[in-house]
C-alpha cells in the first residue's frame, strides 16, 4: 500500500450507502482513479464539502495495486472556479467537456499533460461570455484529444501528400482525418468544401494558441460550420460512445 498525495477534478460522483460516495478522480499523477470517500455526506465531514466538479483540489489517498477502488484520506481546494457553477452555459459546456475527458482518458495511466489543461480550460471558461461557450467547448474537444494524438491533418493533402499552400482552398475529409486537395477530391466521396475564412477557422481551432480564437467575433462567418466540423472530427477518432459527445 502506498500512499499518494496528487492534484486532482472530480469526474463524477457516485453515492453509496447512506453517507459516503465513490468519486471518479482525474489526478495529475496518475490518471482516472476511482476513490471511496467514507462519510463525506455527513454534516461534519472531515472533507468539508470540497468535493465537487470545477474545483482545483489536493488529494490524498492510499492504493493498492489489487484494488479497483482506492481510499481517498484528504481533500483540500486548490481553486475554485465558481464563474462556471454561477452560469448555466458555462456549467453545461464545461459538464459536456468532463463527459469527454471522462469518456477518452484510460484508467490508472498518467496523463500529466491533459490534466494540465484543466485549470487553464476552466480559467477561460470563468472569463468566457456566454455567447463564446460552444467555442470555447469545441476548441478545448479539440485540445484534449490532441493530447492522446488525435489531430487532423491541415497542410498536406491526406490522399497524395501534396503540401496544401493557400494556392487553392482545400476540401475536409473528417474519414480520412484531414485536407484533401481538389484533384484527389475527385476520386473521394463525403469531402466537405471550405471557404477559405472556414479552412482558417479550422486552422485557429486546431491551433495550440486559444487567444487567436478569443480575438475573433463570435458570429466570425462560417464559425457554426467549423464548429460541427471539428466536432464530428474529435467524435469520430476519438472513438467516442453515444452519449459522451
Ligand atoms: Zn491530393
Amino acid at each position: 500500500m502506498s500512499i499518494v498525495r496528487t492534484y486532482a477534478f472530480v469526474l463524477k460522483a457516485i453515492r453509496f450507502g447512506d453517507t459516503s460516495v465513490i468519486y471518479r478522480l482525474f489526478t495529475r499523477d496518475q490518471g482516472v482513479v476511482p476513490v471511496m470517500a467514507r462519510g463525506v455526506r455527513r454534516p461534519k465531514s472531515r472533507f468539508g464539502g470540497v468535493l465537487e466538479p470545477f474545483r482545483h483540489l489536493q488529494v490524498i489517498y492510499y492504493s493498492r495495486d489489487n484494488r479497483d477502488i482506492q481510499t481517498l484520506s484528504g481533500a483540500e481546494l486548490v481553486t475554485t472556479y465558481s464563474a462556471i457553477t454561477e452560469s448555466l452555459e458555462r456549467m453545461e459546456a464545461g459538464g459536456r467537456w468532463f463527459r469527454l475527458l471522462r469518456a477518452v482518458l484510460p484508467d490508472r495511466a498518467p496523463a500529466v499533460t491533459m490534466f494540465d489543461l484543466v485549470p487553464v480550460a476552466l480559467d477561460r471558461l470563468c472569463r468566457t461570455p456566454v455567447a463564446r461557450t460552444s467555442r470555447w467547448e469545441t476548441f478545448h474537444r479539440a485540445a484534449a484529444v490532441a493530447h492522446l494524438g488525435v489531430s487532423p491533418e491541415l497542410t498536406m493533402c491526406v490522399a497524395c501528400g501534396r503540401p496544401v499552400d493557400g494556392s487553392e482552398t482545400p476540401s475536409f475529409s473528417i474519414v480520412d482525418g484531414g485536407v484533401v486537395c481538389s484533384q484527389c477530391r475527385r476520386e473521394r466521396t463525403g469531402c466537405r468544401s471550405l471557404s477559405p475564412a472556414e479552412y482558417a477557422l479550422l486552422n485557429l481551432y486546431h491551433h495550440p494558441d486559444y487567444e487567436l480564437l478569443e480575438q475573433l467575433d463570435e458570429n466570425a462567418n462560417g464559425d457554426a460550420k467549423v464548429r460541427d466540423l471539428v466536432r464530428e472530427f474529435v467524435r469520430y477518432h476519438a472513438d467516442l460512445r453515444p452519449g459522451a459527445a
